[in-house]
């Protein structure tokens, strides 16, 4: 589409190109930019109509008569026999108990902001931060009120808190290895080598000389790593005093940077990043980020592995078959029966006695020499203590003195010296949680997701909104193939920013619109080299020239940067937004605003439940708080109202009309809208009707007795609705059964629990007919979004349901035995923050690339016609593409590679936009360098939205064996080549990889991938959907859940307390625990917890009076219930969803729910321990290598 498609279709140096061929409709409406006062829109400016209704159709005849077709009628007509009394209370505009309003300041009239003709002021060296604070964001991303997740609120937790936002990361400035330990005698001669990465401070700046390849035993203290083996860096990445204006991307290969005489402190010149090679403006205030971070080679090296495990995920144990824990996230169970009883657990795992630990199967030819990165490290002064081979059996085990005595017999690998995610975490956040990161430099690893931290940016987009798997890559296939890191970037293309930090500039050209390379169409950005004083521009991505037009023309300076270099986004920043021309619309007219129309189930269950009543009341309030695109005064989307059962029912709701007005649509085998004035309407103008229908509805369908839904048929409507109002928009279906009255995409039980484990699993997955694959390639071009709220009391087949919403970049929510009094505010938070959020509409996606690699294949919620534009109905704030990458010729180490992610979407208020993220990775003729430039979470986030793709084609297990398959391969190729000799009998880790094996595990034991017993197939179908979107954070945390210990809570302090690792052994009987994935917060609570917390967090006097049917946390007037409801708080500000509370006490049987996320530990579905399975891995990895 129009993103692309002028760089496909339109001859390689033309104008303009019509954009939007594909699009058969009938245009858009009348252009208008609604509330966009500036003088720089002047070009769009004009009359702002307001929404211009178009004429009927003839033969329909609205509100006033039937429609030539079908069988509509207008009120008491219902064919349900209901009560359609329509004379009923009007209603005032309800405003309490709405959230608050989502839009930013609205922008003074006339605000420079940034425009062609920038702020007069073009002289170099304007502090960025400076610039920053003239201007006014134009493109104020989504903040909603109610679910505050700014860093602001969040820094006081910044000890243990996630940043707020997705946006975070990990990365490989662990220096100090967790594991292990340190010293020894049997020194690898390599293993000294390690030492040369120190000469490259790492980012994390605490880097460790010695600790670099080794474990260093967090088993015998929590603490870092002894100060002997830090050197004095700053703990942040950013390497002060590195003179501005040095060259920006080092030529300097790496091999150099880890020359042993640079030192621990060298900080190498900063690289160049292609925008302006020097001259940063040195008055920001903003330390240059040392250049690559390239963290220490560390290889981890644990050893005393057992050779051979038995158990591993290819032969699950026996117990798959009893009672698990209830898995999913839906938590089907809570509401509907109890789980069965349940065996008792067995914490720990089982002992695997016939490996031997530290086998040392003699040297290994094969590595002699072989090491590339070698000799670098062969003159490193002061090398390290060579690594030490644990031994099992000396190793204390945790926690011995709190353990049941068969499990103290058991332990064999102290769970303490294999990496733990918590300390990676925790290193991180106190490494580079209190400088920003700032954006400058080419190929930098960000902090961990999990850190928070301020972003700056310096010419490179956010790792808010991209974050890569390396930010170093192969510069040849071969070595990309043989190393098996797949090569990807998860994009997030409009995500929240904390109010820290500064939205994307909306940069306006005027009629002539963005400028763009003549060839592959890549739009202007801080990479492209301007040349001949000015006059042409060379294309960072194909080399092409191209005359720069007379209105854009700026002289250079004597660096060849344009002087008005920093008053342009475009040259400066690595995001910004360019408002789109005519030619990036539809059938070349602008769009109209876009509507939501909701349409809400009112059969039997609906009703009886109460979520009938309960939406209706909730809209009342909601419907003034729609988005509103940042600076109008108000929402410019109109709204619409449908209810359905077996027939549809239309309503009009026109401000003229004193009661509202029903249209029943029976003929749902051939749908079709019966009023078009009337039905679209402007909340304000309408208000008193909208609120006689919302009071009227419930009422209406009060005595229903229709339990039969159509669906398809539902979303043909809006569908057909938005057609005929010539606007994109957004369904908000709210939905209860498996739609099985008679009507197109009719749907018939075909859960069967029996196919898992065989060749037809993959079924359940699959939709089971193909009627909604067209249906939603219908709403895709139509830009008609659709989210699901489901309310299920039994199977409806979320596989088949969810293929539109999934289609069409929407959201599918799911409340299994949805009860009001337990899942009212759940709901409600998620239905708020659901239709406040920011949404670009009608929206199409494009990555392109320098030449070399390019974008091959694409994870996440969108269509796709072609095999390079993503195409999205809709994409909110939370929505994640991620992308892979492959070679298609030679990268270079100098140029490295860039990427610019240009999404082309229309926002809430109408207006046509194009937001562009640009980032420039490094590229490495050493696997060294990939290998130490990873991302860990990243890496996570795309093997899991493979795996969970591969589902749909192939036998679970199959998948699953590919990824134990593929990670070894990685593990094994680093070894083989990056790692220093040593005995097979020990595992080396990457540093940035230590965690690789952990996470793995649980993505292989998530319930997609090996289900226990307890989870359904909806719910199987509905998280494989859920993470298909989901970012770097959300992944992160829906994996690996965050576990806090609610006793080590410090009331007078903001922070939270450290968490701890997801096992059994870590809890304590004294203890209270918090839990949260993401999806849900369990508060486990242990037997012998003290009274008087019970007393102050529950309200009751005893352990036994606690019940675990609560939905919320009482508020009890104590300083500990005050906190703990903060923190959870805090926690649901964080995540896109509001997570469901569950109370679990020790040793109940709900406990069995809560230790299915204990994911270090054994599973009930069969999932290996931690331990277990990296014995596995290490395996694998020898298997390979042999
Ligand atoms: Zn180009």
């Amino acid at each position: 589409m129009s993103v692309n498609q002028q760089a496909h279709s339109g001859p390689p140096y033309g104008q303009p190109q019509p954009a939007y061929q594909r699009y058969q409709q009938p245009g858009y409406g009348g252009q208008q930019m609604p509330g966009v006062p500036h003088s720089q829109y002047g070009v769009y400016n004009g009359p702002v109509p307001g929404h211009q209704q178009p004429a009927p159709p003839q033969g329909y005849f609205p509100s006033l008569g039937l429609p030539s077709k079908g069988s509509p009628v207008s009120l008491n007509s219902d064919t349900s026999s209901l009560a359609p009394n329509f004379i009923g209370p009007l209603r005032t505009p309800p405003t309490s108990g709405a959230p608050p309003p989502t839009s930013g300041a609205p922008l003074p009239v006339g605000q420079p902001a940034y425009n062609q003709f920038g702020q007069g002021d073009v002289q170099n060296g304007i502090p960025a931060s400076a610039v920053q604070m003239q201007r006014l964001s134009v493109s104020q991303p989504f903040i909603p009120g109610s679910t505050p997740t700014s860093i602001s609120q969040l820094s006081s937790f910044q000890q243990y808190g996630p940043s707020p936002t997705s946006a975070q990361q990990l990365t490989n400035h662990m220096a100090r290895m967790t594991i292990g330990s340190v010293p020894t005698s049997a020194a690898p001669p390599a293993g000294l080598g390690y030492g040369p990465s120190t000469s490259v401070p790492p980012a994390s700046g605490s880097f460790t000389a010695t600790g670099s390849g080794l474990y260093t035993p967090y088993s015998s203290s929590q603490g870092p790593p002894p100060a002997s083996m830090t050197h004095g860096l700053p703990p942040t990445s950013l390497s002060q005093g590195v003179p501005l204006a040095q060259p920006a991307f080092s030529g300097l290969p790496l091999s150099m940077q880890r020359l042993p005489s640079q030192g621990p402190g060298y900080a190498p010149p900063p690289s160049s990043t292609g925008i302006g090679p020097s001259n940063y403006p040195s008055t920001t205030g903003a330390p240059r980020p040392s250049t690559m971070q390239s963290p220490p080679l560390s290889g981890q090296a644990l050893a005393g592995l057992p050779a051979s495990q038995p158990n591993h995920l290819s032969s699950p144990p026996p117990q798959q078959a009893m009672s698990g824990p209830h898995p999913g996230p839906p938590m089907t169970g809570l509401q509907g029966p109890p789980p069965p009883p349940t065996h008792p657990s067995q914490p720990g795992y089982q002992i695997q006695q016939n490996g031997s630990f530290g086998q040392v199967r003699g040297s290994q030819p094969n590595y002699g020499g072989a090491y590339p990165g070698t000799p670098n490290y062969g003159s490193q002064p002061g090398p390290p203590p060579p690594p030490k081979r644990l031994d099992p059996d000396s190793i204390p085990s945790p926690q011995l003195s709190e353990l049941p005595p068969q499990q103290k017999s058991r332990h064999r690998i102290d769970p303490d010296a294999i990496p733990s995610p918590i300390q990676v975490i925790e290193d991180d956040r106190n490494n580079r949680g209190s400088e920003p990161f700032v954006t400058g430099v080419r190929g930098q690893v960000p902090p961990l997701v999990t850190t928070n931290f301020l972003v700056k940016d310096q010419g490179n987009t956010s790792p808010r909104y991209i974050r890569c798997t390396s930010y170093n890559i192969p510069c040849t296939s071969d070595m990309a193939k043989q190393s098996q890191v797949p090569l990807a970037a998860v994009i997030k293309p409009l995500a929240m920013l904390p109010t820290e930090e500064t939205p994307p500039y909306l940069v306006d050209h005027g009629e002539s619109g963005p400028i763009r390379c003549n060839r592959c169409k890549a739009y202007m950005c801080p990479f492209m080299q301007f040349i001949e004083g000015g006059r042409r521009f060379q294309c960072c991505f194909c080399s092409c020239v191209t005359e720069v037009p007379p209105h854009y023309f700026q002289h250079l300076d004597h660096t060849g940067k344009r002087v008005d270099f920093y008053d342009r986004p475009e040259l400066s920043l690595g995001s910004y937004e360019f408002l789109a021309t005519v030619d990036y619309c539809k059938n070349n007219k602008f769009p109209n605003p876009p509507a939501f129309i909701f349409m809400i189930d009112v059969s039997y269950n609906a009703v009886k439940s109460g979520l009938v009543r309960l939406i209706c009341e909730e809209l009342k309030s909601l419907l003034d708080y729609l988005p509103r695109g940042g600076n109008l005064e108000e929402s410019a989307i109109r709204v619409g109202f449908v209810t359905y059962n077996k027939v549809l029912h239309f309503y009009n709701v026109k401000s003229s009309l004193a009661q509202p007005q029903m249209m029943v649509v029976s003929d749902v085998a051939d749908m079709f809208v019966p009023l078009l004035d009337g039905f679209l309407v402007n909340v304000n103008e309408s208000r008193t009707v909208i609120a006689s229908l919302l009071d009227q509805i419930p009422e209406m369908f009060a005595d229903t007795r229709e339990t039969e839904t159509v669906f398809a048929p539902v979303i043909q409507a809006g569908l057909d609705a938005l057609k005929a109002a010539e606007c994109a928009g957004k369904l908000f279906i709210f939905h209860t059964s498996l739609p099985i009255a008679e009507a197109p995409g009719k749907l018939k039980n075909r859960d069967d629990k029996k196919l898992i484990n065989t060749d037809k699993e993959k079924t359940l997955f699959q939709p089971q007919t193909n009627f909604y694959n067209n249906l939603a390639k219908d709403c895709v071009a139509q830009g008609c979004c659709v989210d699901l709220f489901l309310f299920p009391n039994q199977y409806l087949d979320v596989a088949t349901l969810g293929v539109v919403t999934y289609q069409t970049g929407g959201s599918i929510y799911k409340y299994t035995y949805f009860q009001l009094e337990t899942d009212q505010e759940r709901f409600l938070n998620d239905l708020r923050r659901d239709v406040q959020k920011e949404v670009g509409f009608d929206a199409v996606m494009r990555v392109r690339t320098s030449t070399g690699i390019r974008a091959t294949d694409f994870f996440g919620a969108f269509y796709m016609s072609n095999t390079t534009d993503v195409e999205l109905a809709g994409l909110d704030c939370d929505k994640t593409i991620t992308v892979e990458f492959k070679h298609d010729d030679k990268l270079s180490e100098d140029s490295g590679a860039l990427l610019q992610c240009a999404l082309l979407y229309t926002s809430s208020a109408g207006q046509r936009r194009l937001r562009i993220h640009n980032l420039s990775l490094n590229c490495c003729t050493q696997l060294a360098d990939l290998y130490r430039n990873c991302e860990t979470d990243t890496l996570i986030n795309y093997l899991a939205k493979y795996a969970y793709r591969g589902v749909l084609n192939n036998p679970v297990k199959t998948v699953r064996d590919a990824l134990i398959n593929q990670c070894a391969q990685i593990l094994a190729c680093y070894r083989k080549n990056c790692a220093s000799p040593s005995s097979a009998g020990q595992l080396i880790l990457p540093e940035c990889m230590k965690l690789l094996p952990v996470y793995l595990n649980c993505v292989l034991k998530s319930d997609v991938l090996q289900p226990g017993p307890e989870v359904s197939t909806d719910d199987r179908a509905y998280i494989r959907q859920l993470v298909t979107s989901m970012d770097v954070a959300e992944t992160n945390v829906f994996f690996y859940p965050r576990l806090l210990p609610l006793t080590k809570v410090d009331v007078d302090s903001d922070a939270l307390p450290a968490a701890i690792r997801n096992s059994e052994e870590r809890l304590s009987k004294g203890d209270m625990y918090l839990l949260e994935n993401g999806l849900n917060i369990f508060v486990w609570v242990g037997v012998n917890v003290q009274q008087g917390l019970i007393q102050n967090l529950f309200g009751v006097s005893s352990f036994s009076q606690i019940s675990n049917t609560m939905s919320t946390l009482p508020i009890l007037e104590n300083p500990f219930s005050k906190k703990v409801r903060s923190i959870m708080d805090m926690l649901q500000a964080q995540r896109s969803r509001y997570m469901k509370l569950i109370i679990v006490k020790q040793e109940d049987k709900f406990e069995m729910l809560f230790k299915h996320f204990l994911v270090e530990d054994k599973s009930m579905s069969g999932g290996a321990s931690y331990v277990d399975f990296l014995c596995h891995m290490h395996k694998e990895i020898r298997q390979l290598l042999s």
